[in-house]
């Protein structure tokens, strides 16, 4: 299927511009009509493990024409993948992969025909668009990997999502220079944002992030080369505009700032505002992304002041979103709390239907027009949470008590007197029969007494969690960055569990 591309010369024909501009019926009716097509003549047909569902749950394909008619059927999870992957038979079951026959029973007669008439070129040109070329994973903690495949068709895709993206985000100007600070790796952020900068010609320099330049060396490429936009995980280049202050970098060209791959914790965006403003820069747009493997792209937010966030603006001509009750798994209104659960409706490859994403949508989504940029595109709420119920990953038992480590995450994050930190989860003298212990390792904000921030720490921690932290320890900062691993790592290391399994 064709995908409307965004705008060669100008912004004013773009795919954005003009899904913008549509009215909201429209909009829906534009993606209940593509859920349907995409169900009958591609997923359907092609893609061995749900035609499964569809026949064990005995729904007719035909019969799914609207997004609401999607709560016929199950729920994809991510043991499903797994489980899926792990078993030689079944490893491309999600992998949309058509056969003569296929084609032959369920294309409609127009679509066969052109294949026919195409000859050999049309023969060359399916194959093209089905055949896997490029893989990403995703990034569990606790979990194996899982791949996911792109055709040449699905990179079309992701480098017109990311190119919406970057108008979205005002990133568009001739003389945009991007840093791309997100580490090479097969994940979608960093290929994202490259392929986002071939689709639109904007410059965009890689920088492999920490662990290939170190931090100086992505500081004298942001200050060499005069860079507009930095495009980063959240910790990561909060620690680079850091030392920049230290250093005194100038950051006087940059305008925009665009956050992925990890949630911006709250007060993240005004920390930021205050290092690039101490480095020169003026009136800088620093936005949140929120993008997943599962999705193979990602959405924005829209320029705003740093104490307001437009929420995230999706595309419903590429893929849907239902929110649902975690509990129960009923789908819930509009603008009511609920797990995100996706389904694409552009893909090749791999390709998923109703995935529970475990990201739970606080406010959820909205149609309303954005009263930011006045665009029509439904947005989902930057508030997103961990839906812990059914994925356990940042549940944790610590002295029997179940402690969700993200909250703490946010809580930390969000403290003012609290520069980096750290959660470490161990055994009393790391014997495996003793008590569990987590200590807390923070570095002091500039001109916070020690004493003070353990304090604050401890009773906060203790507030939140119910459970008292064993320990508050506190360190320098360039300590700190080594526990964390700013520069070695991916990822920062937040989350410490020595336990024994
Ligand atoms: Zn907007």
């Amino acid at each position: 299927m064709g995908v409307v591309q965004a705008g060669e010369d100008s912004n004013a024909g773009s795919a954005l511009s003009y899904w913008g501009r549509q009215p909201g019926e429209r909009l829906r009716e534009v993606a209940n009509r593509n859920l349907a097509t995409y169900v009958r003549q591609e997923l359907y047909p092609f893609s061995a493990y749900y035609r499964r569902v569809f026949d064990q749950a005995g729904v007719d394909p035909r019969s799914i024409r609207t997004v609401a008619d999607l709560a016929r059927l199950p729920f994809t999870t991510k043991q499903d993948l797994l489980a899926t992957q792990a078993d030689p038979k079944t490893r491309l079951d999600f992998v949309l992969r058509p056969t003569p026959e296929r084609i032959k029973s369920d294309w409609p007669f127009g679509r066969k025909l052109a294949l026919v008439l195409g000859g050999a070129r049309a023969r060359a040109a399916l194959r093209r668009a089905y055949t896997p070329s490029f893989l990403t994973f995703t990034t569990g903690r606790s979990t194996e990997p899982v791949g996911f495949a792109y055709t040449p068709h699905d990179l079309d895709v992701l480098s017109e999502a990311t190119a919406r993206m970057f108008e979205l985000m005002h990133v568009t100007s001739d003389s945009e220079r991007i840093v791309n600070l997100f580490p090479f790796a097969p994940h979608l952020a960093f290929w994202a944002v490259t392929l986002g900068g071939f689709r639109t010609g904007r410059l965009v320099v890689p920088s492999g992030g920490g662990k290939v330049l170190g931090t100086d060396g992505n500081l004298r490429l942001i200050e060499r080369m005069r860079a507009t936009s930095l495009i980063s995980i959240p910790g990561f280049l909060y620690h680079v505009l850091r030392r920049g202050n230290e250093l005194g970098t100038s950051f006087e060209h940059v305008r925009t700032v665009v956050l992925g791959a990890e949630k911006v914790p709250p007060g993240m965006k005004a920390r930021m505002q205050e290092c690039l403003e101490r480095g020169g820069a003026k009136n800088v747009n620093i936005l949140g992304t929120y993008g997943f493997t599962e999705a193979r792209m990602a959405f924005g937010e829209c320029p705003t002041d740093v104490r307001h966030s437009s929420g995230y603006h999706v595309f419903p001509d590429l893929g849907v979103f239902e929110l649902i009750d975690p509990k129960t798994g009923q789908v819930v209104p509009d603008g009511q709390d609920g797990e995100l659960v996706y389904t694409g409706t552009s893909g090749h490859g791999t390709s998923v239907l109703r995935y529970r994403t475990g990201d739970l949508a606080v406010g959820g989504m909205t149609w309303e027009p954005c009263p930011h940029c006045g665009r029509n595109l439904p947005r989902i709420s930057s508030t997103l949470r961990r839906a812990s119920e059914q994925h356990a990953l940042n549940l944790t038992k610590i002295k029997g008590t179940l402690v969700d480590l993200a909250q703490i995450g946010s809580l930390l994050s969000e403290m003012r007197e609290v520069e980096e930190w750290q959660v470490v989860l161990k055994k009393h003298n790391d014997d495996p029969l003793e008590l569990d212990e987590m200590e807390i390792r923070v570095a002091a904000r500039a001109g916070v007494p020690a004493d003070t921030v353990k304090t604050l720490v401890s009773t906060q921690v203790a507030q939140l969690s119910e459970v008292r932290p064993s320990r508050v320890s506190v360190h320098s900062l360039a300590e700190m960055l080594e526990f964390v691993g700013m520069e070695s790592q991916l990822k920062e290391k937040r989350f410490l569990d020595t336990r024994p399994k």
